[in-house]
């Protein structure tokens, strides 16, 4: 038995068996049509509920969705969230409740998405994007100010996005 497996070991290496197995699959899949995508030029298509970078939100006239309420902070598995309130004039000249601290830590941050679900003014939101990066200590750690801007800078699309995905919910 032993010497049978040795002859057949040696048979199938000495006529380079496997090497003509592998030429065999490569030759197969050769003419196939490609299925590599060619990143960053082609993107793959990204589901409506991706979550990627974060931002906050606004009114159409400006003001901010934002309510200060803090759900997101409390069921921030994470503890990625820092919120701070204080009391404001709003855009309509009403007192109300807002943040003067909104600050989310993404080296912390699991992308969950719970704090998008908990808010009840789709004011914090995880968008599309997915590139960036940063290069030292700090450069992910996302103020009011750098969530605001990313809001305003990607509002069609975050919209688009929750209209899409409206009907699911
Ligand atoms: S996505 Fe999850 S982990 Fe990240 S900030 Fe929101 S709740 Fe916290
Ligand atoms: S982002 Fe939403 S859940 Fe978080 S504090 Fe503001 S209103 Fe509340």
């Amino acid at each position: 038995m032993f010497a049978v497996a040795t002859v057949k070991d040696f048979l199938s290496s000495f006529l380079l068996l496997e090497l003509f197995k592998g030429m065999k699959l490569t030759g197969r899949h050769f003419l196939k049509p490609t299925i590599t995508v060619q990143f960053p030029e082609e993107k793959t298509p990204l589901s409506p509920r991706f979550r990627g970078l974060h931002a906050l939100r606004r009114y159409d006239n400006g003001e901010e969705r934002c309510i200060a309420c803090k759900l997101c902070e409390a069921v921030c598995p994470a503890m990625a969230i820092t919120i701070e309130s204080t009391e404001r004039q709003d855009a309509n000249g009403q007192t109300s409740r807002r943040t003067s601290r909104y600050d989310i830590d993404l080296t912390k941050c699991i992308f969950c998405g719970f704090c998008e679900e908990s808010c009840p003014v789709d004011s914090i939101v995880e968008t599309h994007i997915f590139e960036y990066h940063g290069e030292k200590r700090g450069d992910l750690y996302f103020t009011k100010d750098m969530l605001l801007a990313v809001g305003d800078r990607y509002e069609k699309d975050i919209a688009a996005n929750k209209g899409a995905d409206a009907k699911y919910r």
